[in-house]
């Protein structure tokens, strides 16, 4: 519906997954996961409302995976924080937007990734959200500095940095084994 999902798409392309831009419920529930990708989230909440998808994203999320990056982390998270967006609530974490400044003060910067080891990997963060509290269900998973940047809780994967923006694909192969682990199950 908006923000970056053409980049997102050519990325799971290019690891021969068979994708679906998602527009409505129809073409929702056609899919095993979903990514909400980074753009406006004030923007992103006032179409998934307008187009029936706001309350059908939580029914989704009982059964298969939500990955959501930057402002689609924004939605999926419980609060945000300084602000009068209401997100959806589907993962414990406070979250406040803009936290690094205005545009200008977007950047690329190491992060240090925990998913099967630690490893280092290029965050780009673009007017991104920073994760200000998280609650004892949520595992983090990847650092910037002290920040936690990225993390999971169930079936919902949120990361506040960009990596459908780099060539690494350890992120979205990451998210996908959820998938294909809910959808073998
Ligand atoms: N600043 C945006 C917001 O608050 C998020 C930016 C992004 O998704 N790259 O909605």
């Amino acid at each position: 519906m908006q923000g970056d999902f053409a980049l997102h798409e050519k990325m799971l392309r290019q690891l021969d997954v068979e994708t679906l831009l998602v527009r409505n419920k129809e073409e929702l529930n056609a899919c095993h996961g979903l990514i909400l990708p980074g753009g406006e989230s004030t923007t992103l909440t006032n179409l998934l409302k307008k187009h029936g998808l706001w309350d059908e994203l939580s029914t989704f999320a009982e059964t298969r995976p939500i990955f959501g990056t930057c402002a689609g982390l924004i939605i999926l998270a419980k609060r945000v924080v300084r602000n009068n967006l209401q997100p959806m609530g589907l993962i414990d974490i406070s979250v406040e937007r803009n936290a690094y400044g205005r545009q200008v003060d977007s950047f690329i910067d190491e992060i240090k990734l925990q998913l099967d080891k630690q490893e280092q990997c290029e965050g780009v963060f673009i007017r991104a959200p920073k994760i200000v509290t998280i609650g004892k269900s949520v595992t983090p998973l990847a650092w910037h500095k002290k920040d936690i940047v990225m993390a999971e809780s169930g079936n919902i994967l949120v990361a506040t940095f960009h990596p459908e923006l780099t060539d690494d694909a350890r992120v979205h192969k990451y998210f996908l084994r959820k998938v294909v682990a809910l959808a073998k199950s």
